[in-house]
């Protein structure tokens, strides 16, 4: 067996791995790179292998760092069979439609187009459940589990040769109100582990929640506004869960939100369709006909109009993406309420090197935004127990499960990769991080 790293290689972007057995060759993930230049350089860059004799694509979630280059795929060749759950079909429809859009708008520099984004979503022609097993021939057998990240997320393990390697995906936090926790994976002869947070320690949800609620409650006290730059897969409904609890519960004043993206708004309506996937206590919720995603507070902002209207508004929480100041609408939010000492910007999710969120939570004290340059007087947060991915002590509980007897580190940078080898190594697991388009065979 070959396995080639194609993508996520020292970086927590790009995911995609290559592996040949026999002679079945398969992709999991076919990511976009996000954040240097550098990197998004990469996603100009040759693939590794011939698409066109790729024969399977298994896509572990719906997320634009692992299904962000398929339509460039397809458009090179690839004419094989397309595996995910139902749920990340679904998911896929949204992002690698709104991926088009951001890309035609780039012009001459557009990876591809939406016909390139429709006959990728074509390629989808297989779902699978958790546990289910997908027979390919040549002996060769695929399983997914609950990778407990987003939903619809899974971890993907290949039977081969003989030999069981296991591909984590993203992996899930845990305790989480929309999303499972992550299923222990099977005993692995060789593991593909992400690390996005292999050197960090979560706090607890629960502090996190009443994080936000001490920053939403002291901005409105100071007459500011709330600005969330979120991610608009899961985080932004889970921000929405949670602060339908807190105006319940009366531990926020009464005040507008804002959901300030067409994009979270189109993953939200998917979310409505798997509450029957939620975690007992939101299932039940939903069972009672009590919509977390529609509230007396809550506003949906789909128009441009609508959303340059809140500009004007004060004491107001808004909800925009993209997640990592990348672009969309938070860019405006950010430019106004940046320079207010009183409002506040809360960061609820990863933010990679070379984007603006990252260094805005740098501590930068003046940033370039939609091209002025503004000063950083408002306050910063950043609430780290809202994150979707797993943090070392579940990382190392989990590769123990699989007691593997290979591990490649990946979809992490540096720091987080050396720290999580170091842990791992501690429990006698020597990991090794490959680099970019690093071929190894197994
Ligand atoms: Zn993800």
């Amino acid at each position: 067996m070959k396995l080639t790293f194609a993508g996520a290689a020292g970086t927590v972007t790009g995911s995609c791995f290559h592996l040949e057995a026999g002679g079945t060759r398969l992709l999991v993930d076919c990511g976009m790179f996000q954040g240097l230049p550098e990197l998004e350089a990469r996603n100009l860059a040759p693939f590794p292998f011939d698409p066109a004799k790729v024969d399977w694509l298994f896509l572990t979630h719906g997320h634009l760092d692992h299904l962000g280059l398929i339509p460039r795929l397809v458009r090179e060749g690839f004419r094989g069979r397309g595996v995910c759950t139902v749920p990340t079909r679904d998911i896929a429809h949204v992002m690698l439609m709104d991926a088009a859009r951001i890309q035609e708008e780039e012009g001459e520099a557009a990876l591809y187009t939406a016909a390139d984004a429709l006959a990728a979503l074509d390629r989808f022609v297989v779902q699978i459940e958790y546990g289910e097993e997908l027979e390919l021939g040549a002996g060769i057998t695929v399983r997914f589990h609950d990778a407990g990240h987003i939903l619809g997320a899974a971890s993907v393990e290949v039977r081969a040769e003989g030999k069981t390697v296991v591909f984590s995906g993203d992996l899930g936090n845990r305790g989480k109100p929309l999303v499972t926790d992550p299923a222990y994976p099977p005993k692995a002869d060789v593991l593909v582990l992400e690390s996005t947070y292999g050197d960090r320690h979560h706090p607890p949800f629960e502090e996190s929640v009443e994080e936000l609620r001490r920053a939403i409650v002291d901005t409105l006290a100071a007459g500011g506004n709330v600005v969330i730059p979120s991610f608009a897969l899961e985080r932004t409904q889970e921000v929405l869960y949670i602060l339908f609890h807190l105006w319940r519960e009366r531990k926020i004043p009464e005040c507008r939100i804002y959901l300030d993206s067409p994009l979270a708004t189109h993953a939200t309506r998917i979310f409505e369709r798997y509450t029957e996937r939620f975690p007992s206590p939101a299932r039940k919720l939903f069972r009672k006909k009590r919509d977390p995603f529609d509230f007396e507070l809550l506003e949906y902002t789909l128009t441009k109009k609508d959303s340059k209207r809140i500009s004007e508004e004060r004491g107001v929480i808004i909800i925009a993406g993209s997640g990592m100041c990348t672009g969309g609408r938070v860019l405006y939010h950010l430019r106004d309420n940046l320079p207010r000492p009183e409002s506040a910007i809360v960061f609820v999710g990863f933010q990679a090197m070379g984007t603006l969120g990252r260094e805005i939570v740098d501590g930068a004290s003046r940033v370039e935004v939609l091209g002025s340059v503004v000063p950083v007087r408002a306050s910063i947060w950043r609430i780290e127990g809202l994150s979707a991915h797993a943090d070392q002590p579940i990382l190392v509980d989990w590769a123990l499960h699989a007691d593997p007897g290979q591990v490649f580190l990946v979809h992490g940078e540096e720091p987080a990769l050396a720290a999580l080898a170091e842990r791992l190594s501690a429990h006698g697991y020597a990991a090794r991080i490959p680099a970019w388009h690093e071929a190894v065979v197994l």
